[in-house]
């Protein structure tokens, strides 16, 4: 099939204005800038059907860098502007597409930062290929243990944010189970950091003067009030993909709260991830295949447990 290359659009001013601001010597962005046409027709596919041309990319270093990003996009005059997270671009349903800026975190996010053997975690920024962070961490006998088929190409931070799961999940579960601490830029240009913590610590910062206060608030009063509502309605599905995960920000009996809970799953649309902490698995010493065979696929489908 021959794809036609869509007529080149003229850059919004707006937007090559916002990224003179950026290139200036005074700012502190340190990442690449690209809108030439080229650039921009080049990520405007992921693995969807879906094509959108962004107007610009940006490719930051660091959080200092989103930090940078984002505090420009808040002056009045940009305020209009839309950015969309964007990792290894294999997500399928054009979720990292977007008509305006793309930060694309997987050109030089890609640092592992910190191991912890003994304890059993590492930090790594949020571009960091999957296949990569498995590479580091053999020679320790770790791995990270949530699977994917995209794993040469998926970023951690797309793994979180489509809290992306495959083959083994039955017993190492999903991404959102291994994130012990996330780092994050909201819109409105403030560092955001998660962590699981008491809920009377999480209601201490929602009443409290913090930049964040009202994410807090807003999180624990709709995860509070409506829980029962959450759980009549959200099937109880080991993998979730209907909407936020409001149900597990809170642990059964309500005595922990985790806000990054809420940013997995989130497909990009809360916060821009730039750094996590991760949970390490042991690598299995012994590995087994069973050969389980059934009379017919039904009955194969009825037996696999959900
Ligand atoms: C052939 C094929 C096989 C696949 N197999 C699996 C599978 O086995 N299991 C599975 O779960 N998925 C699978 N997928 C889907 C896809 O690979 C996953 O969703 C993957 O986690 C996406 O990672 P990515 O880095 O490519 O993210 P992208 O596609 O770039 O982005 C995905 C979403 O995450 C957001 N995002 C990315 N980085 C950040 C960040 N740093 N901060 C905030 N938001 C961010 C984007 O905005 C977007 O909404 C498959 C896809 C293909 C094409």
């Amino acid at each position: 099939m021959i794809r036609r290359i869509p007529a080149q659009k003229t850059l919004d001013p707006v937007v090559a204005d916002f990224c003179s601001l950026l290139s200036e010597r005074s700012s502190s962005y340190c990442g690449d800038i690209e809108t030439s046409y080229g650039s921009r027709l080049s990520q405007s596919t992921d693995n969807s059907i879906y094509q959108a041309i962004p107007q610009a990319i940006l490719f930051p270093r660091s959080k200092a860098d989103v930090l940078a990003i984002m505090s420009a996009a808040n002056k009045n005059e940009y305020k209009h502007l839309k950015f969309t997270p964007k990792g290894g671009g294999t997500g399928t349903n054009g979720q990292s597409l977007t008509d305006y800026i793309v930060l694309d975190m997987s050109r030089h996010m890609r640092e592992i930062i910190e191991i912890n053997v003994e304890e059993k975690w590492v930090r790594v920024q949020s571009g960091v290929i999957k296949d990569q962070l498995n590479d580091f961490l053999k020679p320790y006998g770790f791995f990270f243990a949530p699977d994917l088929s995209t794993s040469n190409r998926a970023t951690i931070g797309g793994m979180i944010n489509t809290d992306a799961s495959g083959q083994g999940s039955l017993v190492y579960g999903k991404t959102s189970d291994h994130v012990i601490e996330l780092d994050a830029v909201t819109v409105s240009g403030h560092n955001l950091s998660t962590k699981k913590m008491l809920t009377s610590e999480a209601l201490k910062i929602a009443n409290s003067d913090d930049q964040n206060a009202n994410i807090y608030r807003q999180v624990y009063e709709t995860c509070f009030s409506q829980r029962n509502k959450i759980l009549e309605t959200f099937p109880r599905l080991n993998r979730f993909l209907t909407g936020y995960d409001l149900e597990h920000v809170f642990n059964e009996d309500l005595t922990e709260f985790d806000l990054g809970r809420v940013l997995a799953g989130s497909e990009g649309t809360l916060a821009f991830i730039t750094e996590a902490k991760l949970n390490i698995t042991p690598i299995a010493k012994f590995k087994t295949m069973i050969n389980i065979t059934y009379d017919s696929f039904d009955s194969a489908l009825r037996n696999s447990p959900f």
